[in-house]
């Protein structure tokens, strides 16, 4: 069984948040409720202050927090490694919000972040929280895997698109955009992402590409000291952008 994990080149990515819009049409989101945000930040002080970005989904955690403090067993963990969200079981208390170290998390009913809202835009029918105006393939509505339009009072995450992700080849090493037999499979951020800064393949598998280079490029987990062993691995090479207090293996 895989264990799907991604990498993301922080040499390659150049914050253009292609990424979060391709996430955002995927996973109809709201706007300003990114399950793949961009973050912007400055390191140092004027007038050597650098301007960087760090992307962040869902870091899809071996050992999750979320999960642990989740009284209903909404949240759970797929066997090929996917923490996901169980919409029909979540009763909205928030726990995994806050036991959720790295902020990835979105409830539905609190005020918009970005105007205007797009909830009185398109008003929710039924048990949705908001409709598009467009239709949403019945395939795609999956609340157990927390996948479709987000339904009222629960809570939502990045899911590594599985959707899209479980229904690759089994035993495929790595899910490779360039091609096209397993473009359909891939994630929507990492199809989308034009400088190729994001892979996502088999952790368990050290012939993948992403066991490569993590082992290779001595990848980082953010913060890694809390335990959660995150299942997204960062490359900083010589000029990345992980926040120094973030890395583990920091450059000597
Ligand atoms: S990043 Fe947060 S929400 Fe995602 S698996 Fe880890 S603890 Fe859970
Ligand atoms: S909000 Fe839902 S997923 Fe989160 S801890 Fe409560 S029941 Fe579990």
């Amino acid at each position: 069984m895989a264990k799907w994990g991604m990498v993301i080149d922080l040499e390659k990515c150049v914050g253009c948040q292609a990424c979060t819009v391709a996430c955002g049409m995927e996973n109809n989101r709201l706007p300003g409720e990114n399950w793949q945000d961009v973050i912007f930040f400055t390191e140092g002080t004027y007038p050597s202050a650098q301007l960087k970005w760090f992307p962040r989904p869902c870091q899809h955690c071996e050992n999750p927090s979320c999960m642990a403090v989740c009284p209903t067993g909404a949240t759970y963990k797929t066997e090929d490694g996917v923490v996901l969200v169980d919409w029909d079981k979540c009763i909205g208390c928030k726990y995994c919000m806050v036991a959720c170290p790295y902020g990835v998390r979105f409830y539905t009913d609190e005020k918009p972040l970005v105007a205007p809202d797009m909830r009185k835009v398109h008003e929710g029918k039924e048990s949705h929280s908001w409709n598009p105006p467009w239709k949403m393939p019945d395939a795609r509505e999956d609340w157990k895997h927390g996948v479709g339009i987000q339904p009222h009072d629960v809570v939502s995450k990045c899911t590594f698109c599985y959707h899209r992700i479980s229904k690759a080849p089994k035993g495929t090493p790595d899910l490779d955009p360039q091609d096209p037999k397993l473009r359909e499979f891939t994630p929507a951020c990492v199809v989308t992402c034009a400088p190729g800064a994001r892979f996502f393949g088999d952790l368990s598998n050290p012939e993948s590409n992403v066991s490569r280079m993590i082992g290779d490029k001595r990848g980082v987990r953010l913060l890694d000291q809390l335990g959660n062993k995150p299942q997204v691995y960062y490359l900083t090479g010589d000029g990345g952008a992980v926040p120094s207090s973030r890395a583990i293996n920091k450059k000597v």
